[in-house]
């Protein structure tokens, strides 16, 4: 607290990310990276763009990345908006499409970043309760809002909602924006994309951090009907000209461009996340159905903290979130085989 601050600052509750811990060697399952690397077409791509161009500002609108995303997706890149992360893409978002003086809703056990922006830009909300199997319920949806926001698969709980439950949210709430936050979708969902040209109230987020390895880039976006789109543009504009720099746009269009490599790495963790997967059960874990590249697990005779510190004294980190309904669960994200067998190994030491 200092007496510089606006009143506003004062009261903000920010987002706390998981640890990136400076020590190396630790086996690092916290924070749901990839274990594979971007791809080399990828890194080539950003390499190439490392010289004299760097003087010269890059494109505000990044329109070769907008072309590649749309060329995959089969839209139009007037129905593409490209930011510094999904995380600036979902905040423009609750900041341009959710302010509308009735309570955005989104599930009582989701990702921890949409109550903040809900502070941050004065969104009134309310939290639907997951069923008892940590499943979304459309019908419990059917009240007035502002705006619905969910992640599928849902986080932490690696859980997927259909495409044709997704369709009936949008049929019964034609006058709000409903946003799927598609970060974790190539590891086993079906993406909402193929809805935006029916729904015209539908904004699909998605982010190159999770399945095309490239967290330390900060690129995301969004895909909608183009009205949504100038509306994140809108804010967009009057707030950072250029949140994707050369190297960002160069190396995400170059990722997107990669489906093979894309393609053959998603396979890979959705491969090791059912190996992990049946490891645990036999351990008596219980495991969330995940479709993301993560699992959300519990064991009924041992404290989920305890384990958490446990696996670290032993070099390996997992995230736990001091949260109701969810305090004895542990999200462990499925790393490459030889830190998966080093996590089954020390939680059968453990358990
Ligand atoms: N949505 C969800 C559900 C996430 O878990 C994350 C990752 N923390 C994000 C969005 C943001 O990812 P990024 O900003 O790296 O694109």
């Amino acid at each position: 607290m200092s007496k510089f601050w606006s009143p506003f600052v004062k009261d903000l509750v920010p987002y706390v990310p998981g640890e990136q811990p400076k020590l190396i060697n630790l086996v690092k399952l916290n924070t749901n990276e990839n274990p594979y690397g971007p791809s080399p077409k990828a890194i080539a791509a950003m390499q190439a763009e490392l010289g004299d161009s760097l003087r010269l500002y890059p494109d505000p609108n990044g329109e070769r990345l907008k072309c590649s995303v749309a060329d995959f997706y089969g839209v139009q890149p007037s129905q593409v908006f490209v930011g510094n992360g999904s995380d600036e893409v979902l905040a423009h978002a609750f900041h341009g499409l959710f302010q509308h003086g009735k309570p955005l809703l989104f599930p009582d056990v989701t990702y921890s970043f949409y109550p903040v922006y809900c502070g941050l830009y004065g969104i009134d909300y309310e939290t639907v309760r997951l069923d008892e199997r940590f499943q979304i319920d459309v019908a419990d949806y059917a009240r007035p809002n502002g705006g619905i926001i969910f992640p599928n698969p849902n986080a932490p709980t690696g859980c997927v909602l259909a495409l044709d439950a997704i369709e009936r949210l949008l049929q019964a709430n034609p006058d709000s924006v409903v946003l799927v936050d598609e970060a974790y979708i190539d590891f086993g969902g079906i993406s909402a994309v193929a809805l935006v040209d029916r729904y015209p109230n539908l904004l699909v987020t998605q982010t190159l951090s999770k399945s095309r390895s490239l967290a330390g880039l900060r690129v995301g976006l969004a895909i909608g009907h183009p009205d949504l789109i100038e509306a994140l543009e809108r804010i967009k504009n009057s707030f950072n000209s250029y949140p994707l720099d050369r190297i960002a746009i160069a190396g995400a269009a170059a990722a997107f461009e990669d489906r093979a490599y894309f393609e053959q790495t998603c396979r890979q963790v959705i491969a090791s996340r059912e190996s992990v997967t049946a490891a645990m059960e036999a351990m008596g874990f219980e495991v969330l159905p995940s479709a993301a590249n993560f699992v959300f697990t519990r064991h009924p005779q041992h404290d989920a903290a305890t384990l958490a510190a446990d696996l670290r004294e032993q070099g390996i980190i997992v995230r736990h979130f001091k949260q109701p309904r969810i305090e004895q669960y542990l999200r462990i994200t499925i790393g490459a085989p030889e830190q998966n067998q080093a996590l089954i190994g020390a939680l059968k030491g453990i358990v």
